[in-house]
């Protein structure tokens, strides 16, 4: 049986943040393009306020709207999931059985959610005090346990990297921590962060001021301990701890609650497709975020190899890039911009301060304003105001519409 086949000139898989930035970069370079996106939720998240969510500072309600309304103007939605890719025939097919062909295609799939990784979890996620501000549906109930534990111990919880904001984790336990504090209930809780990384934080500029935090909020740190499995009912968790000397061990902890961040990895329908490099995720040139075997491809956010630090802050710079690069393809001509690897962490750290992580590839600072305004290596209130205030505002009203605020894509040339 032969499937139906539409045809477009743009095909983008995923309407989440990488997806609709494109939709709208492209179609404000050329609101006539001919451009479809692939996406089965009918609703679109702001996943960077889920962590204020869970802080008690944002209603839920605030980090989602109808995918309908978030789409670009001249963007087509075709809601169902890429069930396949067929790269050498420039088309995919979707999950309702249609197929689509393309002239140029983009891939935004996001990154996969494991949440099965850790044996026990999915069962008791949600309740017994077990929650994650990874997800939507579970971020106020982080706010919920927050608000009422009087004492007993908190565990917060990091998987090996990669992980999407890869501060988030911290994120959940600062704020927290200044909750307790705040009200005069931090001495009765025994807070402990078990991470998988060696390191508190993966760019070093940032790790002093965020030790100061861990310091004062009291805080047991547990580097190379990761969480393997949780039973919810006993309330207990599981890790497996290396020592000093390379010797694993496995170490049990009894919680009333746990905040856990679950491990992470490429979307199985790229792990599966001929898109994929070595660890899964799509493989393309860090710089023009072009497919390296497939010239019409190009990938970004959290599914692609570009190796920066997983971020919506990483999508608002690359969007323009492969839309700017996508179009020079169409045309015939070879892709010019470049993207620099931009990513941001705005590490909440106590209510009202934020140190502002900005950096590149290899941990290179990049920040966007001067350091006598924000300084970010140090936590500030002005940081705590862009990350609060205006950073959903740019999300909705300028990434998702194609305004390229401190985004203009450089070329090869300005680059060199
Ligand atoms: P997503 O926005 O996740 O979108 C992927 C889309 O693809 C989804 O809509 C999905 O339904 C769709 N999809 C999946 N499979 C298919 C398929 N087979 N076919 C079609 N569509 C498919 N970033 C920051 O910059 N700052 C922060 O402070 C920050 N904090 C965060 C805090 C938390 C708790 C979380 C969870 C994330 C945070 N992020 C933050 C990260 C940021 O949200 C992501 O990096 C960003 O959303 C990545 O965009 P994306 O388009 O790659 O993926």
């Amino acid at each position: 049986m032969t499937l139906p086949l539409t045809i477009a000139t743009v095909v983008i898989v995923g309407g989440g943040a990488g997806g609709l930035a494109t939709a709208a970069s492209l179609l404000r370079r050329r609101p006539d393009l001919n451009v479809t996106v692939i996406e089965p939720r009918d609703t679109h998240y702001y996943q960077p306020g889920w962590t204020l969510v869970g802080g008690g500072i944002f209603d839920q309600a605030k980090t989602a709207r109808a995918m309908a309304s978030t789409l670009p103007t001249g963007a087509k939605w075709h809601q169902a999931a890429v069930a396949g890719f067929e790269p050498a025939l420039n088309r995919l097919s979707l999950t309702d059985g249609t197929r689509i062909g393309y002239d140029a295609l983009v891939v935004a799939p996001g990154i996969e959610l494991n949440w099965d990784g850790i044996e026990g979890l999915r069962d008791t996620l949600g309740q017994n005090g077990v929650t994650s501000n990874y997800a939507f549906d579970l971020a106020p109930y982080t706010d919920r346990l927050v608000r009422d534990l009087r004492g007993g111990r908190a565990l917060f919880t990091q998987p090996p990297m990669p992980i999407k904001c890869a501060g988030a984790p911290q994120k959940a336990m600062y704020l927290s921590c200044d909750r307790w504090r705040r009200a005069g209930r931090l001495e009765d809780i025994d807070v402990e962060f078990h991470s998988a990384g060696a390191t508190l934080f993966g760019v070093e500029h940032f790790v002093p001021s965020l030790m100061r935090y861990i310091e004062r909020y009291g805080i047991d740190l547990n580097l190379t301990s990761t969480l393997t499995a949780v039973d919810g009912e006993a309330k207990r968790a599981r890790f497996s701890t290396k020592d000093a000397d390379g010797t694993l061990r496995i170490v049990e902890r009894d919680f009333k609650m746990l905040h856990v961040c679950p491990p992470q990895r490429a979307p199985g329908i790229i792990r599966e497709s001929e898109l994929a490099d070595s660890a899964g995720w799509v493989e393309v040139d860090p710089g023009t975020l072009r497919h390296r075997r497939f010239g019409n491809i190009f990938g970004l956010g959290d599914a692609c190899s570009a190796p920066n630090a997983k971020t919506a802050a990483a999508v608002r710079k690359q969007a323009p890039v492969v839309a700017e690069n996508l179009l020079a393809t169409l045309d015939g001509r070879a892709p010019a911009a470049i993207y620099d690897g931009y990513g941001s962490c705005p590490l909440t750290v106590e209510r009202g301060r934020v140190v502002l992580a900005e950096f590149g590839y290899g941990g290179k600072l990049m920040p966007s304003f001067p350091a006598w305004l924000i300084d970010g290596t140090k936590p500030s209130h002005l940081a705590w105001f862009l990350k609060e205030r205006m950073l959903p505002p740019i999300y909705w009203k300028a990434m998702l519409k194609g305004r390229e605020w401190l985004a203009k894509p450089r070329k090869a040339e300005e680059a060199a």
